[in-house]
């Protein structure tokens, strides 16, 4: 491709991403698309000839977007979002025809101090103190693992790398049943075993660990001869939003000599809005939080950002240092790629860059406090209706419900014919959890382009399909 063409099909491209985003909301949000269609419908193997970019182009159209899921779409009220504001796109285009890769300070002096200055941005907008660095990772799964290593190494005198694991004390890390898979792979990646992973029972309203039952567990692993390394806690978890509370593990951790990471890959977010900060009063005692400004914030993906309270911990656990990636005589430099289980790195602190300028925090709060109120409201007019039951209350724009089975007909049973067919009409797309070993419906809000009238449509949705079902 020259350079002509280039800028041709770049323009296209452009014209085409922004059509779409102007015409997402007419589509399905999820296909109706059988396994296997996608891939029976593109070549067996590469082309030996190079083909016209205008084939190529068009293929996509035809044959890529029809089986795609809308996560920008406005009634995505699925998992939990993953919003690309338009002028984060925007950014990474610009990323990734520089593509420059940002490992180290020298392979990229600019992208690692605007990382450095987006860390310590999103530091005070989220009301943290100072004291916090930080680093972007690819995804919240990764800076767990960071996390999870970072307090094996600890927990060790800073042996396990070097050492392994066999002939150590067994380790024990302590979490909440309402935690993410990422917690449990980091355990198993991390080499500290699933039988280690301590999971604490919950309770209340907000699913917290049982405080009483998290030190009685550390006591008896002590007792026992095992060695705590660290807990990790929970705000806004996956299921249902699931959130511990942050002072009194500090407390415990702090009490025990324990590592604490707090998982707040959706909620943190939120943050950004001083009046939802009790749900994580304490923060300021955790080791290492990570949040996901690929989820709610409008970052597009891939954007995670971990902050630490002792960097020398992580680069201890993650630096590695051969002779050709020294970058001698530069006092004070940071190489990110040090923080990190990756050595190569994205540039993905210029969309925070554009995103914060072109919306302001004050944008971006009105949008979290709108989904928040949004999805309240459509949790009091479900409560209203008399076949409808709220099973978890909203946590931020967070919910879940239940509709009442026919006679005779299973309850979890019809609940997932239900979502099934909410899915299937593709107007809104909603996903399905478990509370207490029984089928629920999960709704959030959190698109960056939904409206009042979206969430609106999707109580008519949701109650027009439930009593067809019934
Ligand atoms: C989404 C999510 C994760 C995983 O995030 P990735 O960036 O996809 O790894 C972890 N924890 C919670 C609470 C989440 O909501």
């Amino acid at each position: 491709m020259d350079s002509n063409e280039f800028r041709d099909w770049s323009r296209r491209a452009a014209d085409w991403g922004a059509d779409y985003r102007d015409t997402v909301r007419d589509r399905p949000v999820r296909p109706r698309v059988t396994p296997g269609s996608i891939q029976h419908s593109v070549e067996a193997s590469p082309p030996e000839q190079a083909e016209p970019m205008e084939a190529i182009f068009a293929d996509f159209e035809a044959k890529i977007m029809p089986g795609m899921t809308h996560w920008q779409h406005p009634r995505f009220f699925a998992y939990f979002p993953a919003n690309a504001a338009r002028v984060s796109v925007i950014a990474e285009y610009l990323v990734t025809a520089v593509a420059a890769q940002c490992m180290l300070w020298q392979t990229s002096p600019a992208a690692t101090e605007l990382e450095t200055k987006m860390i310590d941005w999103l530091r005070q907008a989220l009301g943290l103190p100072e004291g916090f660095s930080g680093v972007i990772q690819d995804s919240a799964s990764s800076a767990t693992l960071a996390a999870v290593l970072t307090m094996r190494e600890r927990a060790l005198g800073w042996e396990g790398n070097s050492k392994g694991l066999s002939g150590q004390k067994r380790l024990r890390v302590y979490c909440s049943n309402q935690v993410h898979t990422s917690i449990d792979r980091a355990i198993w990646v991390a080499g500290i075993g699933d039988e280690n992973l301590v999971r604490i029972p919950t309770a209340g309203a907000l699913r917290s660990m049982d405080m009483a039952a998290l030190e009685a567990a550390i006591r008896a692993d002590k007792e026992a001869g095992m060695q705590p390394a660290g807990i990790i806690a929970c705000v806004g978890g996956t299921s249902t939003g699931g959130t511990d509370d942050i002072a009194a593990v500090a407390d415990i951790a702090r009490r025990h000599g324990l590592y604490l990471h707090v998982d707040a890959a959706w909620a943190g977010s939120a943050m950004i809005c001083p009046e939802y900060r009790h749900f994580w009063a304490g923060i300021e005692k955790a080791d290492s939080i990570v949040f996901n400004p690929h989820k709610w914030l409008g970052a597009s993906f891939d954007c995670s950002i971990q902050f630490v309270r002792d960097p020398e911990s992580h680069v201890r656990t993650l630096a590695i240092k051969p002779e050709y990636l020294k970058t001698h005589g530069h006092d004070g430099i940071i190489n990110y790629s040090e923080w990190t289980v990756t050595l190569g790195r994205r540039f993905r602190a210029l969309k925070l860059w554009f995103l914060m300028r072109a919306h302001g925090l004050e944008g971006l709060r009105t949008m979290i406090r709108n989904h928040v109120a949004w999805s309240v409201a459509l949790a009091e007019r479900l409560r209203n209706e008399p076949d409808f039951e709220i099973v978890t209350e909203p946590m931020l724009s967070l919910f879940s419900f239940r509709h009442r089975a026919p006679q005779g007909v299973d309850a979890d049973e019809h609940n997932l014919r239900l979502v099934n067919a909410i899915n299937d009409d593709g107007f809104i797309y909603l996903t399905q959890t478990r509370v207490e070993d029984r089928v629920a419906i999960r709704f959030q809000v959190g698109q960056f382009d939904a409206t009042r009238e979206d969430v609106e449509a999707a109580f008519d949705a949701i109650v027009q399909t439930a009593r067809r079902l019934a």
